[in-house]
């Protein structure tokens, strides 16, 4: 009688250790597709963030809050005429000039170049005379309540 029960119950063990194993594999098999395919989702959400934040680049270079003006030179008033510190000229009839918010005054076509060349060395744009920060702004487009001038 205990020769036939050995075997069986070996058997029987050896059954369900099969059929364990069966379902630890069938386990692993579902959860490894599931993880890959979220894996996958998330990397083509964020491509497509990439690809949509691109196309939009602001060109314009925008210096905030100082005004442009053209100078309007009157009759006997020359000797008394500024000079623009950069090219070191008498401002004359109908040059643009940039006035500063420390009120130092510029040739347009002098200080654009140096704003942009500062700007381009990665350091913030002073003021040529008395280095006061020049604040600027890059932007897509002007609307006419900006107050500032495009350099
Ligand atoms: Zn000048
Ligand atoms: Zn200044």
């Amino acid at each position: 009688m205990l020769a036939l029960i050995i075997p069986i119950g070996l058997i029987i063990l050896l059954f369900c250790y099969i059929h364990i194993q069966q379902m630890i594999w069938n386990c692993k098999n579902n959860i490894e597709p599931d993880t890959s395919s979220s894996i996958h989702t998330s990397m083509s959400v964020s491509t497509r963030e990439i690809d949509f934040e691109e196309p939009i680049k602001p060109t314009i270079l925008f210096i905030k809050d100082i005004s442009q003006s053209i100078v309007k030179k009157e009759e006997g008033d020359s000797e008394n005429l500024d000079v623009c510190v950069i090219c070191i000229e008498k401002y004359k009839d109908g040059d643009k000039i940039l006035s500063l918010n420390c009120n130092h005054s510029y040739h347009k076509e002098c200080i654009s170049p140096w704003i942009k060349k500062q700007i381009e060395n990665n350091i913030k744009p002073k003021c040529p005379t008395c280095r006061t920060p020049i604040d600027y702004e890059w932007k897509i487009e002007v609307n006419e309540a900006d107050n500032g001038v495009i350099v």
